[in-house]
């Protein structure tokens, strides 16, 4: 008898969590699930600034996917999705295709340069693993020829970060702690490097409050990150960025916009209807006008009703999403009605690198300083432990002193 397949694209947060909770909910007889992912491993969308900055191995942010799901239970397939085809219910992948019966797209984000002209060319951007491990091979490179070659820059020592929201905050904040240890290493007065960070909104970090913005401000400051607010960039050049209304051109050798996200190409290139890059989903996080398609993670546009406006993409909600979307697909399998999708907000913790942060959890309990840098360190071994329980926080997890 043919069970039905259920296919997760994507072994993210989204993804993998989902997968994990079908295994939990449906019988082997129930359904077939398959999980498609570009690579044999997961990681840790949440580190990645830790591996651009060169602070953590990238080895440390990523996990084998068989290591955390039953390759006797779960078909897992590696290989990249080029196109979803809904109306064959067909997903094509650049080395073969399959067919489903119900499919989950937790394909993730990628970087959001709103086409501003030169960023594609000439910026890094962290998106994976791959990605981020070239800004701190980059950055690395370009201490280890200072002072090893004729007529080098000053600039090329100089880091611009595009964008002050969470990804470029904390990623200035780990290099803080970096650069130090990079001078030493090449023999550099640190005096030569610059970090500076540039934000076009009036502020850093606006959904913090004010007193929680002023300490990060002044922590990374203190730290020698140069802020400067109210800077929009025009354009990014092979020296580095255009910014403000005199469209002054700081240059540096080492750039990164981390100015914005968007849902997965595949999205655009499967004809899907977007809202800012992303499906619109129901409710029960199905794609609009579709039975056996949800989407989630940073590829869905889901409604905050209360707050009048879309929840801002992060792991915490493509995990509490998934949860969602396997009661809804053993529903579906057993023609019980859907959940509805409820966010339950635990707060929010930024780090300002490896012993600095700042922090809103349970309910507007803030948080700085150690004490959020050591709550951001139990945010993240929790990820773990909830993808591989005690022993891969044990292996993976962050425990070192600070
Ligand atoms: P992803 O984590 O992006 O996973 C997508 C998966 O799909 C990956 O395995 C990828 O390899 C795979 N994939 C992508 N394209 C294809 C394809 N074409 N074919 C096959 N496989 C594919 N959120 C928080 O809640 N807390 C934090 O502290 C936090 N920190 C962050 C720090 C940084 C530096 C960044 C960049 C983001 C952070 N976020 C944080 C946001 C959070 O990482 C994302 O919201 C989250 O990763 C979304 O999960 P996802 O499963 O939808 O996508
Ligand atoms: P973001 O959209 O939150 O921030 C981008 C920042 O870039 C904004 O402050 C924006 O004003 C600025 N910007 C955009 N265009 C600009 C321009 N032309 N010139 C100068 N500045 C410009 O993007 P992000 O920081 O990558 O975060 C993406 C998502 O991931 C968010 O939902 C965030 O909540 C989540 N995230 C969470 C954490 C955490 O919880 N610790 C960490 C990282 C990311």
């Amino acid at each position: 008898l043919n069970k039905p397949k259920i296919v997760v694209l994507g072994a993210g947060y989204a993804g993998l969590t989902t997968t994990k909770r079908l295994l939990q909910k449906l019988s082997p007889e129930q359904a077939e699930i398959v999980l498609v992912n570009k690579h044999n491993y997961h990681y840790e969308s949440t580190w990645l600034h830790e591996v651009a900055a060169g602070t953590i191995n990238p080895n440390q942010a990523r996990v084998m996917i068989s290591d955390v799901i039953n390759p006797n239970k779960v078909r897992l397939v590696y290989d990249s999705v080029v196109k979803i085809n809904k109306d064959e219910q067909r997903v094509v992948l650049e080395n073969s295709e399959i067919e489903y019966d119900y499919l989950v797209v937790g394909l993730g984000f990628e970087s959001n340069d709103f086409g501003i002209k030169g960023m594609a060319e000439h910026a890094f951007a962290i998106e994976d693993i791959d990605s981020s491990r070239l800004i701190s091979e980059h950055i690395e490179y370009q201490f280890a020829k200072y002072n090893n070659e004729e007529n080098v820059e000053d600039e090329s020592l100089h880091i611009l970060v595009g964008g002050a929201g969470f990804t470029g905050i904390e990623f200035v904040g780990e290099l803080a702690d970096r650069v130090p240890e990079l001078c030493k290493k090449y023999d550099i007065d640190r005096n030569r490097v610059k970090i500076i960070n540039v934000e076009a909104a009036p502020s850093i970090l606006p959904m913090f409050d004010k007193e929680l913005v002023a300490y990060a401000k002044k922590s990374l400051e203190d730290r020698g990150v140069e802020i400067k607010i109210g800077a929009a960039i025009s354009e990014c050049t092979e020296e580095g960025f255009i910014v403000g209304d005199d469209k002054e051109l700081i240059k540096a050798g080492t750039v990164v916009w981390t100015g914005g996200v968007k849902g997965s190409s595949v999205l655009g290139n499967s004809g899907f209807e977007l809202t800012k890059g992303k499906v619109n989903v129901d409710a029960d996080l199905r794609m609009k006008g579709e039975e056996n398609i949800f989407v989630i993670g940073d590829c869905s546009w889901v409604w905050n009703k209360e707050a009048d406006r879309p929840y801002p993409p992060t792991g915490q909600l493509a995990m509490q999403e998934a949860d969602v979307v396997a009661a809804n697909l053993a529903a579906l399998l057993t023609n019980q009605p859907l959940t509805d999708f409820v966010f339950h907000d635990k707060g929010t913790v930024a780090s300002l690198g490896i012993s600095d942060g700042i922090g809103n959890i349970f309910n507007d309990y803030k948080l700085q300083g150690k004490a959020a840098a050591a709550m951001k360190k139990v945010v993240d071994n929790r990820s773990l432990f909830l993808m591989g329980g005690t022993k891969l926080v044990l292996k993976k997890g962050k425990f070192r002193p600070f």
